[in-house]
Formats: C-alpha cells, structure tokens, sequence
C-alpha cells in the first residue's frame, strides 16, 4: 500500500547525521520525511561522550598499530578487540584499513578529516541554537592527555600537524595542566589543549531536542526502510516494513548508520563498512569535578563532564551488530582513566553499548550516487559522528539544492571503493 506523505526528500535513519540532514534539508527549503525504525534523534550519539573535537584529525589507521595487532587479537580486554565470528564480514575492510596504512593514504585522510573538522563546530552551534539546544553545549575547549613522558614528546609533533591542518591546538605542561584541571594526578606529563573544541552535557536530550524541530517543520514516521526502489521518472520509491507499504518521494537520503550498506547494496554500490561498538560507563558521583571533555593516550579512551555526573566512554571492539554487549569492556574504562584521574570514584555507575560506523580509511561517504538521479548518502562517521553530523549535512543540502558545498567532497565519495 503505497502511502502519501506531503514531502519531497525522504530521510533514511534519524541518528545524529540523519536528524541533522532532516533539519539542513528544511532549512533549504524541502519537505522532509524522516524515516526512523528506532527512537527519533537517538541512536548511538545518545550515548556517546559528546566530545565536539576538531583535533581528531588522524585516521584509525596508523602504521604503527600493526605491531600491536598480535597482542590485540588476544587480549580480550585490550582496547581494540575483534570477536573470531566477525572476522569473516571484515576482510574487505581490513584489506582497505591496512591499505590506509600507507603514508599518502594517512596524509589524504588527514587533509580531508581536517576539511570537515575547520567547519564542524560553528555548523554544530548554528543548528544547536535555531533549535534551542545550545544550552545543552558548552564550548571551553578539550584536551588529550600522556600520562608517560614519551607520549608527550610526540605531541609536539601532532601539534604541528594540526596547525598546520588549520586547528587550533596549543602544548600544555604538566603544571599548566594540574593548575587547569587540579583533579588529574600531578603525574601525568602533559596535554594538548584543543581551545575551539566542545562538548555536549547532555547527548540524549540534545538529540531529542533536534528531533522535535524535525518534526515542527516536517513529518517523522517510525519505521524500517527495506527498500529502495528508483522510479523511471527519476523518483523513488521507500519501501516500509518489509514491503507491508512504501512512500513515494522525489528523492532519497541514506543517513542509517551502519545498516546504509544493506540499503545501497541492491542498487550496486559497496560501501565497506564495520561494526564497531563502544561503551560507556556513567558515573552519577564521580567525588572530583572535570572542566574539559578530554582522550586520555594510552589507550585512546575518554571522560567528558555531563550534567548527570561524568561519562568515561571509549574501546574498540568489531563484533556483528546484533552480538550481545560485554559489558566488561565499559566496566574496565574505570582503572584505565583513574591512571589518570587518581580521585575518580565509581559508586553509582551505569553502563551502555553502541555501534560506529567505521570506515576503513576513517572518512565518512557523504555525496551523490553516481548512477541514480536523486539519491545522496551521509554516513561512517566512526568516532566523530557527534562532532562531523551538523556539517556533513550541510553538505548534502547543498549538494540537493545544487549549491557549491562548503567543502571538496571528492574524498567522500563512496566510488572510492569501487
Ligand atoms: C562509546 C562511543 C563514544 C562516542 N563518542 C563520540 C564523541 O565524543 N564525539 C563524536 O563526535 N562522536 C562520538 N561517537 C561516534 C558517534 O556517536 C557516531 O559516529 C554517531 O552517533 C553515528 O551517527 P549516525 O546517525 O550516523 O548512526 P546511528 O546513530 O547508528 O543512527 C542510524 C539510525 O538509523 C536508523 N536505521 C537504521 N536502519 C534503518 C532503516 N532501514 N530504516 C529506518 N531507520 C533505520 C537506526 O535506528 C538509527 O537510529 C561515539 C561513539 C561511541 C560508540
């Protein structure tokens, strides 16, 4: 049964990135039609750290982890593990993530990660204030801290990257540090200091937040797209719910997190992307109070100040989606980070699971499909999908509306990977 709905652009996926695309899209002047299967506005950023950080400049893929890779394989508790069932569906990708490794590779990702990230904060504010959410975003910058001297001297050298990419990044000293934020153990060496970077106070809310304004200006309908289906005047057709109705719309933008894949396959594009899930743990009385969301090195895990008490999130583990959670692995980021943070308590706390959308070569796909009038893709945000949602879908308005795009999106195209 095909159902009338009075837009023009359906939306597939009101996560993050899609909920922003909705809001682009009707700020450009379209009839929009999100389509979501789950909560409007959740997804994984609702529980995520919320860290707006432009500083995240660098691919996942780094030359360096390959001599790790033994010791990952086999510690089950290593911050990057890979479940034996999964491996299967990650051979393509891994094939492309070692690819990735390659310094032209690293350079390019660099370049294109820092494009996107010059513009994320100010997109972040501009559609957190016409939705009245950004009292729900504090923007006092963040920092990534070594523990271990030799972390730190490397910073240096990030530093200069960075500047150089065009991101405000400065050196902070072990006492510059302590006297910024006196709850960190006076023995960790030092920081980076990323002053234009952000955070959220409260993810779930300011999704909701979003999501309301969404549906102020357009149409939500709870259900799961199936299908695809192009139409020989060039529009589209959604199919809803297995094939129980569909909706007819001009065009079409896949915004479904890690199931876009499933959605573009039967229209011949490949998209190599892979589950990674992380956790968090939320702790209501933390006993020490932080200022800045901050990534603590070793390993890459991660603390922001929330309104409801402090959010350690963080680790990488590549298991199917529907793969039960291992808690564990979120109740672990409490030593890693209290390494750091000697005072940190642990009494109340809750834990949660989501899924990345991981890339191999750290680059989300945001674009036009090449062979199908109407279609556009924005997804594979990874680790940055808080930070990157607002100025990728800026992106795709303007690509709709065939209006210049703020940024070169070649580096995004998926006919990357074909
Ligand atoms: C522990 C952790 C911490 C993180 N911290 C940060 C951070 O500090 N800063 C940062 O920038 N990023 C962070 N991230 C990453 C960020 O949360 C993600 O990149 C982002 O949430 C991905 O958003 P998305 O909208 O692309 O995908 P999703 O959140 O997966 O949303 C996709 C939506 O599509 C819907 N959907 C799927 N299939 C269909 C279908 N067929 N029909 C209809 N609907 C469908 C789903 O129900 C879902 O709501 C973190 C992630 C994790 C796991």
């Amino acid at each position: 049964m095909s159902q009338t709905f009075d837009a023009d652009v359906a939306v597939v996926g009101s996560g993050i990135v899609g909920t922003m695309t909705a809001l682009a899209l009707q700020d450009a002047g379209s009839c929009v039609l999100a389509i979501e299967a789950d909560e409007p506005g959740a997804g994984t950023a609702a529980g995520s750290a919320g860290y707006v950080h432009d500083g995240e400049i660098f691919p996942v893929a780094q030359p360096r982890l390959l001599a790790d890779l033994p010791r990952l394989f086999f510690d089950p508790f290593g911050p990057l593990v890979f479940r034996l069932s999964y491996l299967p569906q990650m051979l393509g990708w891994s094939a492309r993530f070692l690819g990735s490794m390659r310094a032209p590779a690293i350079a390019h990702g660099i370049a294109a990660l820092a494009s996107l990230n010059r513009l994320a904060i100010d997109a972040l504010f501009a559609v957190a204030n016409a939705a009245q959410a950004q009292d729900l975003l504090v923007h006092r910058g963040g920092l990534k801290i070594a523990h271990a001297a030799r972390t730190f001297e490397g910073f240096a050298h990030e530093v200069e990257l960075l500047q150089r990419a065009g991101i405000p990044a400065r050196i902070v000293g072990a006492d510059a540090l302590h006297a910024m934020e006196p709850a960190l153990g006076g023995d960790n060496a030092g920081a980076i200091l990323f002053p234009n970077s952000a955070h959220c106070i409260d993810p779930s809310a300011f999704g909701k937040r979003l999501a309301a304004r969404v549906r102020a200006r357009g149409t939500i309908v709870r259900a799961r797209a199936s299908a695809l289906l192009p139409q020989r005047d060039g529009s589209w057709s959604v199919s809803l719910n297995g094939s129980a109705s569909r909706v007819d719309v001009q065009r079409v933008v896949v915004t479904a997190g890690y199931a876009s894949p499933a959605l573009l396959r039967p229209l011949g594009y490949r998209a190599p992307l892979a589950a990674a899930r992380g956790y968090h743990l939320m702790i209501e009385h933390p006993g020490i109070e932080l200022g800045h969301p901050m990534i603590f090195h070793e390993p890459h895990v991660g603390a922001t100040p929330m309104r409801s008490g402090l959010r350690l999130a963080g680790t990488m583990e590549f298991a199917s989606p529907d793969a039960r959670p291992d808690f564990r692995r979120a109740e672990m980021l409490y030593p890693i980070i209290r390494r750091y943070v000697p005072s940190l308590q642990n009494d109340t706390a809750t834990t949660w699971a989501g899924i990345r959308p991981s890339m191999p070569d750290s680059l989300p796909a945001i674009g036009k499909a090449s062979r199908h009038d109407n279609l556009y893709y924005c997804f594979g945000h990874g680790h940055l999908g808080f930070t990157q949602a607002a100025i990728s879908a800026r992106c795709i308005a303007e690509l709709v509306t065939h209006t210049k795009p703020a940024i070169d999106l070649a580096p995004f195209d998926l006919e990357r990977f074909s």
